[in-house]
């Protein structure tokens, strides 16, 4: 059995734990390999090299530091598809949806390539007669990111491309689910001329994200994965005096206004509800149509279109949606289909039936419910499988009532033609991110990603220039400097008068 690594100090390491887990091939329900569980003396390993490398690596003149990740995008470019093939056998989601994340975080690594106008300072000449001041941002030192497995390249690629060309360290614990993108990732850094130790991995579970969160050496975590564990992550790295950004789950609504062109939404829908399994943190999961009218139509035009849904291997290029990520995962998506019907809602599209038929791999079918209520656990937990939720709402304020009431608010979406009603609630809603006619309005690199509430804890989004301050101290320098000998030569005897 593969057994995949860390990689620290520039170099495959097998780890000292001796505890390994299997990853899965979703598509076939195969074992396809063996991940090393990292414990302290792993962490402490990634540790001591980042420490090695730090002094020289924060040194080195961010335009130097930016050479190395444009070499870095390059390769990127070149090994697309393998990345892809990675992400693919380990998570599921279909080829082409693969390649997509790749190219999401690789425009991080795009945007990082700017580093020396990134950190550029700010100076104000003459704050007092002959006195100045100067801003400078500079690392922190060693940093560490945390990532759930629904995004194996591109939720790593939010993070450490900032963090290295702030100058940081930064070592990264990926999902013990997908861990191969990342170790692709990392031989790519190396291969850009990233010096040894600046970015390590250690692959692993709660025990290694633990011994990160003790480490008083690392000074920021950055993590994104589920509400309970974004909680306690973020209680524990403050607690424990680090900077933390921590990303949770997520129920991101798209209201539907009666004007609305049905067909365009139906098919916005589709992607976006069922894309990837559902499996995104902002996959729309509820859809809220505003009027019985536009419910029925929409429903109407989103049930063929679920039952038509193309479901199998990632691998193939003909299929639209791939399967979930474990058994456990399938059977619990299973178990929400079940509780919508014990609690009232309608089933218009069943997808457990396709379960049922689907062989060894973890597949569940598109699911459809209409007349959801708020009271209902399909709409107040976040499912993160392929079921959508109809939640029909007499009018516009009904609908702003209810995303406020919800304890997630990572994205949201409202489609309509009438700018006045756009405006109106891209200005109140209380959501991170918000989407006019877009169905997942993920902002670009140079933008930051982030949601409000449970979905994001800490001050910081991510990349962009949040990621900038996130990875980086800010320094105030004031200062006058004496008479020099541009006055030049004194004879007169000085006094003090
Ligand atoms: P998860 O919370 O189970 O795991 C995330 C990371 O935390 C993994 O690296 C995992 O090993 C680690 N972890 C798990 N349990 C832990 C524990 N008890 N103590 C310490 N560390 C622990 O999340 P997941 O299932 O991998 O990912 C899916 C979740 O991530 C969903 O809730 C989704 O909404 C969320 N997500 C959010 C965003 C966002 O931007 N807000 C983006 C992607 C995914």
């Amino acid at each position: 059995m593969t057994v995949i690594p860390h990689f620290i100090g520039g170099r495959r390491w097998e780890g000292t734990s001796g505890r390994l887990a299997p990853v899965f091939n979703p598509a076939t329900g195969d074992i396809s390999g063996e991940v090393a569980l990292g414990g302290a003396d792993d962490v402490r390993r990634a540790i001591e090299a980042a420490k090695a490398a730090a002094p020289a690596w924060a040194a080195t003149t961010p335009l130097k530091r930016a050479r190395v990740l444009n070499r870095f995008l390059r390769l990127l470019e070149d090994n697309i598809d393998s990345l892809a093939a990675a992400i693919t056998a380990e998570h599921g989601k279909i080829l082409s949806d693969a390649r997509g994340e790749v190219q999401r975080g690789l425009e991080v690594v795009e945007f990082a390539t700017a580093a020396p106008h990134l950190l550029k300072g700010e100076i104000t000449e003459n704050v007092a007669g002959g006195v100045d001041s100067y801003a400078t941002r500079q690392p922190l030192g060693i940093v560490a990111g945390i990532t759930p497995f629904n995004f194996p390249a591109m939720v790593p690629m939010w993070m450490f491309p900032v963090a290295l060309a702030a100058g940081n360290c930064f070592i990264l614990k990926p999902s013990e689910r997908v861990p191969s993108a990342a170790l692709i990732l990392a031989e790519l850094l190396s291969e850009a001329g990233l010096p040894d130790g600046v970015f390590s991995i250690v692959n692993g579970d709660h025990v290694a994200v633990d011994a990160l969160l003790e480490a008083p050496e690392i000074k920021a975590i950055s993590f994104v994965g589920s509400t309970p564990v974004a909680r306690y992550v973020y209680e524990t790295a403050t607690r424990q005096g680090k900077r933390c950004q921590a990303l949770g789950g997520a129920k991101n609504h798209m209201v539907v206004m009666p004007d609305a062109d049905i067909e365009q939404v139906a098919d916005a829908l589709i992607g976006a509800a069922y894309g990837s399994a559902g499996e995104r943190c902002m996959a729309i999961s509820v859809a809220v149509p505003v009027g019985q009218e536009t419910a029925d139509r929409l429903v109407e035009a989103l049930a063929p279109r679920v039952r038509a849904l193309r479901i199998g291997n990632g691998r193939d290029n003909s299929m639209e949606m791939g399967p979930l990520i474990t058994a456990a995962h399938r059977d619990r998506v299973m178990s929400y289909i079940t509780a919508g019907v014990d609690q009232g809602a309608a089933l218009v599209v069943d997808g457990r039936r396709f379960a049922a038929e689907a062989g060894p791999g973890f597949f569940v079918g598109g699911t459809l419910f209409d007349h959801v209520t708020p009271d209902m656990s399909i709409y107040q937990e976040e499912i993160f499988g392929p079921v959508l939720s109809v939640v029909r709402a007499a009018d516009f304020e009904e609908a702003v009532r209810l995303i406020a009431g919800h304890p997630f608010a990572n994205g949201t979406s409202i489609y309509t033609r009438d700018g006045d009603a756009a405006r109106e609630f891209a200005h109140r809603i209380e959501v991170g991110m918000v989407g006019v006619n877009i169905p997942i309005p993920v902002p670009m690199a140079f933008h930051s990603f982030g949601g409000w509430k449970a979905s994001l804890f800490g001050d910081h989004h991510m990349h962009g220039m949040e990621g900038v301050r996130f990875y980086t101290r800010l320094k105030t320098v004031t200062a006058r400097w004496p008479r020099s000998i541009r006055a030049g030569a004194e004879f007169v005897m000085p006094t003090l008068a």
